[in-house]
């Protein structure tokens, strides 16, 4: 696959692909005037919208900061892809086969590239260890929770088998250096060498809002495991524990479609679990740390500014649930949008709520 991508499938593909679908995926975009679509700028803070996009001519511009170009440009700046990723993306999007002129430069490869690629390739590792007769003690974690094995599929659950390094064997044979699974958090490292950081443990991971993989949140299963309850990827280039909602890859298309946008901000992996499987499709959770500003920016961009948004907080309903809701809670106050704190009957958390009461709606 070395050479350049041909310029006449650059422009190809970027005339296929609709532009605002792709940054209405990531910014909450409604019309504004003939042709163009306005929304809030992901590239500045700001509260009310200047970041236009005109789909017709393929192009966003902001009038705010200035930021401007094509869907390639966007995902560049968005992403930090790099161009030849970004025009890779699209085509795969619209299942465009791209060709590759002979003699031109090589494709670059950014280190960023390779832990994605590395993150995906461990994602697909956990998964497959899932089904293995050691990974009994996580099915059945996820069988006393209601989860099946579609529901595991559909978010992608896996498994860390207890070893040192079957993860780290299995990504070595498929060409990924030590450096690369350091620096994607996927290994530590010990005195004697690099060893799998997830040892017996349950797997979720955590997607960007495009989709990407850029960590795991891991949960205990052991009685002899000291470690924490969860254990996260740690900050790497990739993955900012402040930055990232679990679940908004999969709830965003629903988040954007609503009439009014809601947003329900549950606690864990497996409440917004829970919640997507019983039809509220629109939950999401931080990822070990408190709700916080940076959330409520990714949150703001998602819901719009129109002031008709609804961010409905649903924590533990024990003390210090109740606590992070309430911080949750006094941190949107910059959004134009209504907060509830919503809590559940009985003091049930949403996966008992769901256990118990839960009716899954048909479709969903
Ligand atoms: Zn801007």
């Amino acid at each position: 696959m070395a050479g350049r991508i041909a310029q006449a499938d650059i422009d190809e593909v970027k005339a296929r692909v609709d532009i605002a679908d792709v940054i209405g995926e990531r910014v909450a975009l409604k019309p504004a005037g003939i042709g163009s679509l306005k929304g809030l700028c992901p590239f500045h803070d700001e509260r009310s919208p200047s970041f236009n996009v005109r789909p017709q001519v393929g192009f966003y511009h902001c009038f705010g900061c200035g930021e401007s170009g094509d869907v390639y440009t966007f995902l560049r700046q968005m992403d930090h892809l790099t161009f030849t990723e970004a025009v890779e993306r699209m085509a795969a999007r619209i299942g465009f086969t791209l060709h590759y002129e002979e003699g031109g430069a090589a494709p670059e490869t950014s280190g960023r590239s390779r832990l994605y690629a590395a993150n995906a390739a461990a994602g697909e590792w956990f998964r497959t260890q899932l089904v293995t007769p050691a990974a009994d003690i996580g099915r059945r974690f996820l069988g006393e929770r209601g989860f099946d094995a579609g529901a595991a599929a559909h978010f992608g659950v896996g498994f860390a088998p207890k070893g040192w390094s079957g993860l780290l064997d299995a990504l070595t044979k498929q060409g990924f250096t030590r450096d690369e699974l350091l620096a994607a958090g996927l290994v530590s490292q010990g005195q004697r060498g690099v060893y799998d950081r997830f040892r017996g443990r349950l797997i979720w991971p955590i997607r960007a809002i495009t989709g990407q993989t850029v960590g795991f949140g891991a949960r205990r299963l052991l009685e002899d495991d000291t470690g924490p309850k969860y254990l996260n990827t740690p900050e790497t280039v990739l993955y900012k524990k402040t930055q990232v909602l679990y679940g908004l890859d999969l709830a965003k298309r629903d988040i954007s479609r609503g009439d009014p946008r809601r947003v329900v901000v549950v606690e864990g992996y497996t409440d917004v679990m829970a919640c997507h499987l019983a039809g509220v499709t629109t939950a999401v959770a931080t990822c070990g740390t408190a709700f916080g500003a940076d959330h409520m920016g990714i949150l703001r961009r998602v819901v719009g500014d129109d002031g008709s948004a609804e961010v409905v907080f649903t924590f533990d309903p024990d003390a210090a649930g109740q606590k992070a809701a309430v911080r949750a809670f006094a941190s949107t106050k910059g959004l134009a949008a209504q907060s509830f704190v919503a809590v559940a009957p009985e003091g049930l958390d949403p996966c008992d709520l769901r256990l118990q009461r839960g009716m899954p709606r048909s479709g969903r």
